[in-house]
């Protein structure tokens, strides 16, 4: 079992990760609003890309960190989605949002 101490630390690790995201989507979208008013230009677009999967990937971590608090919330934190065993603590601390733990998460799907 690991203790409730260490799930209070991952809680405020999560929450910190959320709000440095949502920073750097908010820097992110603004860029994507300056460049869409001169999208002539094929190296900013090519940027533009980029920007827009940067979001996403930002999006879908921030989407993680909000998974690993409900389970927190929920009390079913550090607990492996696949086989329901305990997540590593080392795991854990490396990676806040794991869900599964390395033996699953080194399975594929
Ligand atoms: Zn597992």
């Amino acid at each position: 079992m690991i203790s409730e101490q260490f799930v209070g630390s991952q809680k405020k690790v999560l929450e910190r990760t959320i709000s440095e995201i949502d920073v750097q989507i908010r820097r992110a979208r603004k860029i994507e609003d300056l460049g869409s008013s001169e999208s002539e230009n094929t190296q900013e677009f090519e940027s533009l890309a980029e920007n827009q999967a940067l979001i996403k990937s930002l999006e879908k971590e921030k989407k993680d960190a909000q998974r690993a608090l409900e389970l927190i919330a929920a009390g079913n934190y550090s607990i492996c989605k696949s086989c329901k065993g305990p997540i590593e603590t080392g795991r854990l601390k490396a990676y806040p949002m794991a869900d599964k733990c390395v033996e699953c998460a080194s399975k594929k799907k």
